[in-house]
């Protein structure tokens, strides 16, 4: 029996495994893909994320990352910008993924790369090559649901979001046009971000309701010119040469914090498994590896799964409440019409906006620090 199974070697699972091992604990981290990849995803490092990864000895900086201090939003012709609030970084998931995986191999865990957990039954892993038995299942699969024996499986999200991805390499005029900057278009239905990652290269992440989508057609130019109607989108994606072969996607993308699981909580949700917070405000990597350090914080004090879901819900609940108010107002035609015209005159909105809808600040010791944290 191992300390602490760990299913999904994303951001949350293996910064958790990183932990655990390093705490001295036996730790098996289990991920299906057996080569680093691409995800879905805005690539956007809030400041809270860059230092949890500083404190695994990830620094985006020395992995090619590129800051980023301000923000633009527009929608139709309205154009706003402000300084961030924090200094953040585009580095894309690529390379951020398998920095973190490596530093849980280093730290000691065994990670095993290319094996698919098709069950979890308490506190055994059932994978297609063999099954596991740990004292504590750590679950981060992210968007991707694994069968748990005695829960029911989450339905389909009603009219939820389908996402898309997209590397380019832009021309250079629009490069240094973006560069330092997180952009953010919003639409009837959806919305768009696009900054500077690593090498060059410029990532377009967007989101749209299956019921657009089914307007638009699935068609990958259709999708396009949606998102081109946009002046400032078009002068920044002209003659920009695509980097994959085809985009990114993921469907029924489903906003909000996950229900509670029943059973004896062997089995500890962490990052996009626990809650998904409204990826407009491009804080949800902060909220995955915020989990896994309560996470591994709480097994190491010897605390179980109920007192890890007191603290990350102290911590996140109110954040991702928030940030799902802010992309919802923004769906409203005369709310982010009103928005966008109040950050053009009040630009400091902007920056309070991006404040507003972040995780607190760092706590050094989630588990001491916090009053009235009791043990299982
Ligand atoms: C459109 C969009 C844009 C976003 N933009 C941003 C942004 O700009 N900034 C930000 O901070 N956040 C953003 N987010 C949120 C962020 O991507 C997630 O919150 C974060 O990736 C969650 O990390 P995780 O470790 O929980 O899951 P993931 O990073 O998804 O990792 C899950 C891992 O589990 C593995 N896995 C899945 N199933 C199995 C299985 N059965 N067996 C074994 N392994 C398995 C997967 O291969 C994967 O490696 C965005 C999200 C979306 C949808």
């Amino acid at each position: 029996m191992r300390d602490a199974l760990v299913v999904g070697g994303g951001l949350a699972g293996s910064a958790a495994a990183c932990l655990l091992a390093r705490a001295g604990k036996d730790v098996l981290l289990i991920e299906r893909e057996s080569a680093p990849h691409h995800k879905v995803c805005g690539e956007f490092l809030s400041v809270e994320a860059v230092a949890h990864l500083r404190k695994l000895g990830v620094d985006p900086l020395a992995l090619g990352g590129v800051p980023i201090d301000r923000i633009r939003l527009v929608s139709g012709a309205v154009e706003a910008e402000a300084p961030l609030p924090f200094g953040a970084f585009g580095l894309s998931r690529y390379v951020l993924d398998e920095a973190l995986i490596a530093r849980a191999a280093e730290a000691g865990a065994e990670v095993r790369r290319g094996v698919r957990v098709a069950e979890i039954d308490g506190r055994i892993v059932r994978t297609n090559q063999g099954d596991h038995e740990g004292a504590h299942v750590l679950l981060a699969t992210g968007k991707l649901p694994v069968r748990e024996k005695g829960v029911a499986p989450s339905g389909r999200a009603e009219n939820g979001f389908v996402g898309f991805k997209m590397h380019y390499r832009l021309a250079p005029l629009a490069a240094r046009r973006l560069s330092g900057t997180i952009m953010l278009a919003l639409f009837d239905g959806g919305y768009a971000g696009l900054q500077m990652v690593e090498a060059g290269r410029a990532n377009l992440c967007f989101v749209v309701r299956r019921t657009l989508l089914a307007r638009i057609g699935g068609d990958w130019g259709a999708l396009l010119d949606w998102i081109c109607a946009n002046d400032a989108m078009q002068a920044l994606l002209a003659d920009a040469e695509p980097l994959f072969d085809r985009p990114l996607t993921i469907a029924n993308l489903a906003y909000g914090i996950a229900a509670k699981r029943p059973g004896n909580g062997a089995v500890i949700p962490l990052g996009d498994q626990w809650g998904m917070t409204a990826s407009l405000t491009g804080d949800g990597m902060s909220i995955a590896l915020r989990s896994a350090f309560l996470a591994a914080r709480c097994l190491e004090a010897g605390e179980g799964a109920a007192t890890y879901g007191r603290l990350v819900d102290a911590e996140a609940k109110a954040q991702i409440r928030r940030a799902m108010a802010f992309q919802y107002a923004l769906e409203r035609p005369l709310l982010r019409q009103a928005g966008c015209h109040l950050a053009r005159l009040l630009p400091w909105t902007l920056t309070f906006a991006a404040r507003a809808t972040r995780l607190r600040e760092w706590v050094e010791d989630p588990v001491e620090d916090r009053p009235g944290t009791t043990a299982n």
